[in-house]
């Protein structure tokens, strides 16, 4: 491990890239010691200052902290979970207690994009729409749903008994997320497609 960050570091030494000469003035020795190893020459890196920002702006946007985006405006930071508001849904909202709404928002907040995608799409299954044939609408409503549908089903994590299922807005609240995120997410399942975010993983 040392050795690959001191190439790294001989790397971005030697290829400093534009604007960035003169700000490390390393000795030059170590350049030479790093050829006398007769390591393979690294590939050439230029610094990107803008890719560390948009870093920084995507770790605070994941853990949920304010930041500034990309037209400069401050997105303040997610609320967690507040103690009061329950749900009084048909679903079973109101039995997630708020210590436990409260542990899920912390433990989703802790993770990377792509491991928040994966733990929120175990919260959300993708089922087949019951069809009940019950001779209203007639024959134009028999063909609409005779399509393939599919709904969200939404759960929570409950410690005592595994999980519970709830309505989209308990689990947008309790894990401070929108419901374009959880519905962009529902729809890539149920598609088939990739959740974790794609860009900018090219290594
Ligand atoms: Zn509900």
């Amino acid at each position: 491990m040392s050795e690959s960050l001191l190439l790294l570091a001989g790397d971005i030494e030697r290829n400093p890239g534009p604007g960035g000469i003169g700000q490390e003035n390393q000795p030059q020795d170590r350049l030479v010691d790093d050829s006398k190893q007769g390591k393979k020459e690294p590939k050439r890196r230029q610094r990107k200052p803008e890719t560390w920002k948009k870093n920084s702006r995507k770790i605070k946007r994941a853990k949920g902290e304010a930041y500034i985006n990309t037209r400069g405006v401050l997105v303040p930071a997610i609320k967690p979970p507040s103690p009061e508001r329950i749900c009084r849904c048909t679903f079973q909202c109101a039995d997630v207690t708020a210590e436990q709404k409260a542990s899920l928002f912390r433990e989703l907040h802790s993770k990377p994009y792509n491991e928040q995608q994966a733990m929120i799409s175990e919260l959300v299954e993708v089922h087949d729409v019951r069809r009940h044939y019950r001779g209203r609408g007639g024959r134009a409503r028999e063909s609409a749903v005779s399509r393939r549908q599919r709904t969200p089903w939404y759960y929570l994590r409950d410690g005592a008994r595994g999980r519970v299922r709830v309505c989209q807005g308990t689990v947008c609240d309790a894990l401070g997320i929108s419901r374009v995120r959880l519905q962009a997410l529902y729809r890539k399942k149920a598609a088939g497609l990739p959740i974790e975010d794609q860009r900018g993983n090219r290594g």
